[in-house]
């Protein structure tokens, strides 16, 4: 799914925080995002091996270059983040220092909401580094109307009005 879904799920669920300081507000926001905060790599590698002009590569092109994007080490942030079981090892650190269980929550949402949406080459590989088994998703997220091409920025800057409002109004 792309980071401005994941943004948005950030502040509408910061937003139903009414108790949360704006700091943790912030931090339930960026654990929705954290999971790709490091993406950028993978478009490092997807510039390199992509017959493409630069400007042309798109998110859609990692599943026709497939297994040689998902294997690459410029990957292995993303793998990381997207694993069960580095959010397992959060969440026993979470309750040892008694933080807020929300961050881990946030973090898995992002993983479920990932799942279904990453088709092939995007798959989540849930058990990453033990087990490169990935999930096979059921349907191309970019694919779909309102993400393809310059559509995003249309869909981008609903989202962002309507999180403009939800700040505005309530926290
Ligand atoms: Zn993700």
């Amino acid at each position: 799914m792309d980071a401005g879904t994941h943004l948005f799920v950030g502040v509408v669920t910061a937003t139903a925080l009414p108790s949360f300081s704006l700091t943790q507000k912030l931090l339930v926001i960026i654990f929705a995002l954290l999971p790709d905060a490091f993406e950028w790599l993978d478009y490092i590698k997807m510039r390199e091996i992509s017959t493409r002009p630069h400007h042309e590569v798109r998110k859609k092109d990692f599943v026709k270059l497939g297994i040689r994007v998902r294997q690459s080490v410029f990957m292995m942030p993303y793998h990381f983040l997207h694993s069960l079981v580095t959010i397992t090892i959060f969440l026993i650190i979470s309750i040892i220092y008694q933080w807020p269980i929300v961050y881990a929550v946030m973090w898995s949402g992002h993983i479920l909401l990932d799942i279904p949406s990453h088709e092939k080459a995007l798959g989540i590989r849930l058990w990453y580094p033990f087990f490169h088994w990935h999930t096979k998703g059921s349907f191309d997220w970019w694919a779909l109307p309102f993400l393809k091409d310059k559509h995003i920025l249309g869909y981008w800057a609903i989202l962002l009005t309507i999180s403009l409002f939800l700040i505005q109004k309530f926290w």
